[in-house]
């Protein structure tokens, strides 16, 4: 069984509250302890038992400040890099292309979330091997509305609601095929499981962690600085 990372780490960052594009004020770039914050992310993927392979996806301005960074690791795995798309969507698609034949299971992962543990991340590939599709979830804890132009639509039965985490592993052919269906419908997404979901096949939903944070504003590296000093259980 060969089981792909999937790292998409060519984000723009404009939530960080700073227009310029240049890598250091982005977050997948931003130093966490003694790495950048998408080094630690691979550092996870390699730790993990069923993980084979990582494949990052990179900005060409970024390639040599993050061959730079990987030089200084010496990961047990291959870590390659794959050239970086216009959304995330086309990120991981880039990655998919050059995903080998023989690959069973691809797991895609946001390289801002560094601090998913391997064990979740072996959870995740086995139950993908079991269903086809996984996502991982968080129940909300507050109230959800939809809101048009400032005025609240509907509240959501709260009990129905998930708020989707990465990993999200897919049986290869499967996330293959949702892609090509997205874009025979010019389908887009903000993340992997709705293009399944999309192409009609059943996405599975697994306990995420609260830990799993996506760091995407400012506030959220004093978490995640945080979370580094005290590692405690990781799930
Ligand atoms: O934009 P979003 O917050 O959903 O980004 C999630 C992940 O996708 C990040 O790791 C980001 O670097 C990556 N991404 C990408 N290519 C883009 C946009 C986002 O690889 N064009």
């Amino acid at each position: 069984m060969k089981t792909v990372a999937i790292i998409p780490a060519a984000g723009l960052g404009t939530r960080m509250g700073r227009s310029a594009p240049e890598s250091s004020a982005r977050k997948q770039f931003l130093t966490l302890g003694d790495a950048p914050v998408f080094v630690q992310t691979i550092r996870q993927f390699v730790a993990a038992r069923s993980i084979s392979e990582v494949l990052l996806a990179v900005r060409e301005d970024d390639r040599k400040e993050v061959e730079t960074a990987l030089d200084r690791e010496t990961f047990a795995k291959p870590v390659r890099l794959a050239p970086g798309g216009n959304s995330r969507q086309e990120s991981v698609r880039n990655c998919l292309a050059v995903t080998p034949d023989d690959v069973d299971i691809v797991v895609v992962h946001d390289a801002v979330r560094p601090f998913v543990s391997p064990r979740l991340i072996d959870q995740v590939v086995e139950q993908a091997k079991q269903v086809g599709a996984v996502i991982l979830g968080l129940p909300a804890v507050d109230t959800v509305k939809r809101v048009d132009q400032r005025i609240v639509h509907a509240t959501l039965p709260r009990e129905s609601i998930m708020l989707a985490q990465t990993p999200q592993a897919f049986r290869t052919e499967i996330l293959r095929r949702a892609y090509v269906v997205a874009e025979r419908d010019g389908f887009t997404g903000t993340d992997e499981a709705s293009l399944v979901e999309h192409s009609g096949e059943d996405v599975h939903v697994m306990m995420g962690s609260p830990r799993n944070i996506k760091i995407t504003r400012p506030a959220d590296l004093q978490l995640a600085q945080f979370y580094l000093d005290n590692p405690g259980e990781q799930e």
